[in-house]
């Protein structure tokens, strides 16, 4: 089904071949993680049997917990149970088991159905990655807490006797459990990626999607006031997922990786702010605008350009739109239909164009910043000598 969907995005309904530009798991992030927010049906299985796991870990009183308990966690929890000849659902909790490590925390009491070396229960992630030498010698990998602790020491056993910095690395470990001791009762569960500590399907469906990382002004391409298409193309250009030549290349494509205006290698930074004519038209915006500096990349867009304009955020996010619009179909004209313009200005003019056309889209409250930037900018282009810059010798800006 998944598949289904994502030829349908990058191809339509059309039968002809298309190059998928972004990767499934991409587009399904949720918009506030540079995503499409489209979900992702396997994924969200995967996390609905984890919700699974949580309830039978966390047991209960109600007749499913004791039919699954008598059928298949005699000798203890549903980690200590065996995935072989079970029924198809238990075998599929087996097989999302280590999804649920991801966001578990153990709180440890009588050990008995914790990990040693496996679950987190000492510090923020499990002892394996924190002495992964260590790890690699243990006798047991899936050691519960309760075998490695005789009553009064904690006892780990290895396959072999330990080297002098392994020996070391355990006295590190035994010095860091040293304050944790075994006592009487169950051992808790509770989920970290929840402020709640409780075990949401979301969470971690947020966590698998991206780690749960929310992107900085990944919002900034949703928000602009631009019609969607649009909004689309700041999407793919701000996650490299445009069709430039050398992210063609990568996808096998034959054609050459270079720039057909200039002669480098052709990626989202190059078009937008690195090839001669992104320059000029970056210089244009700084001179008819007053700023010190041009952005030289996406990074440095978001991060310092927008911060540092003397206008709004949103309204460089615009400008940017517009002008990087003129740029990708400009450079589209030369590279797919051989079609030059006949020089740099020409260009300033469709950008200044773009951004005139989509000002009525701003909120009303914004309009008329949109238009004073508009006539400045105008300004600028109708007082440049078009003599002065042919397309072929824009180099030196
Ligand atoms: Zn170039």
């Amino acid at each position: 089904m998944d598949q289904i969907r994502s030829n349908f995005f990058w191809q339509g309904a059309k039968e002809e071949f298309r190059y998928h530009m972004a990767k499934m798991d991409t587009i399904c992030r949720p918009k506030n993680q540079g995503g499409l927010g489209m979900i992702n049906t396997s994924t969200m299985n995967e996390c609905l049997l984890v919700k699974w796991i949580w309830r039978i870990a966390k047991g209960s009183n109600e007749t499913w917990f004791k039919i699954l308990q008598a059928k298949y966690m005699q000798n203890g929890s549903f980690f200590s149970s065996s995935p072989r000849g079970a029924s198809q659902f238990w075998q599929s909790l087996h097989k999302v088991k280590h999804l649920f490590k991801w966001g578990a925390i153990f709180q440890v009491k009588d050990g008995a159905n914790t990990m040693f070396w496996e679950d987190t229960w000492k510090g923020d992630t499990p002892i394996k990655i924190q002495f992964p030498d260590l790890y690699k010698m243990c006798a047991n990998p899936r050691a519960r807490v309760a075998d490695c602790w005789d009553g009064e020491n904690w006892i780990i056993p290895f396959r072999r006797s330990l080297t002098t910095t392994e020996k070391d690395d355990l006295d590190k470990l035994l010095l860091w459990l040293q304050p944790s001791s075994l006592s009487v009762g169950l051992d808790n569960i509770t989920w970290a990626l929840e402020n709640s500590k409780v075990f949401s399907t979301k969470s971690l469906y947020s966590f698998m999607t991206n780690r749960g990382v929310m992107l900085k002004d990944s919002n900034s391409c949703w928000k602009v006031r631009t019609p969607l298409k649009i909004k689309v193309f700041l999407w793919q250009l701000s996650n490299d997922r445009l069709q430039t030549a050398t992210a063609l290349k990568r996808r096998g494509w034959k054609g050459s990786h270079l720039c057909c205006l200039c002669g480098k290698p052709e990626n989202v930074d190059h078009i937008f702010f690195r090839c001669s004519l992104a320059r000029f038209l970056w210089a244009g915006v700084g001179e008819a605008l007053g700023l010190a500096q041009q952005p030289g990349s996406w990074e440095d867009l978001v991060a310092t350009w927008s911060k540092n304009c003397n206008f709004p955020k949103h309204l460089g996010m615009l400008l940017f739109a517009s002008l990087a619009w003129a740029l990708w179909t400009t450079r589209n004209k030369m590279a797919i239909e051989h079609i030059f313009p006949n020089n740099a200005i020409q260009t300033f003019h469709v950008f200044v164009g773009f951004m005139q056309r989509w000002s009525p889209l701003s909120k009303a409250s914004n309009r008329e910043k949109v238009r004073d930037l508009v006539e400045l900018l105008k300004a600028w282009a109708m007082g440049f000598r078009p003599s002065m810059t042919s397309i072929s010798d824009i180099e030196f800006l």
